[in-house]
């Protein structure tokens, strides 16, 4: 197995905040289990494999309520939110704009600096 395919661990206890938090991003209020686990997101990224994720995988998480992972996940600053997987899914999830809310949920000190980012049109910002 490769790194890439390696086992998320599921805690059921876990209530899912983030979730809740990217409701408005994602489809059909948030539901995330219109994934079809395709693939097609992950086999483009220039992101996959780096810190063993991809961005199938981060979207498994979120849905699993995998909270804690997700909030301090250095991966999340190297995705380029280029939105290829975006435009890929068949069901039109909104990943990019998924690890863009998940970087918000870095204290602003902690964010790497000078990483201009694309949100929901042409206007960038620096975080
Ligand atoms: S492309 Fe969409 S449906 Fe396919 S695995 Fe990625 S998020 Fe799920
Ligand atoms: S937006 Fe991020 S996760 Fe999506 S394809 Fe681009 S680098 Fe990968």
């Amino acid at each position: 197995m490769s790194e890439a395919q390696a086992t998320i661990k599921i805690n059921h206890q876990r209530k899912g905040a983030f979730i809740e938090k990217v409701k408005d991003v994602l489809p059909e209020g948030g539901n995330l289990s219109l994934c079809l686990t395709c693939g097609a997101c992950a086999s483009g990224c220039p992101a996959t494999g780096l810190e063993n994720m991809d961005p199938r995988k981060f979207l498994r998480m979120a849905a699993l309520g995998l909270d804690d992972e997700i909030a301090g996940h250095p991966w999340v600053w190297m995705c380029s939110q280029c939105q290829r997987c975006t435009y890929v899914c068949p069901m039109s999830i909104n990943i990019a704009g998924l690890i863009y809310e998940a970087r918000q949920l870095w204290p602003r000190e902690e964010r790497p600096k000078g990483i201009l980012i694309l949100r929901h049109g042409p206007a960038q910002r620096q975080l």
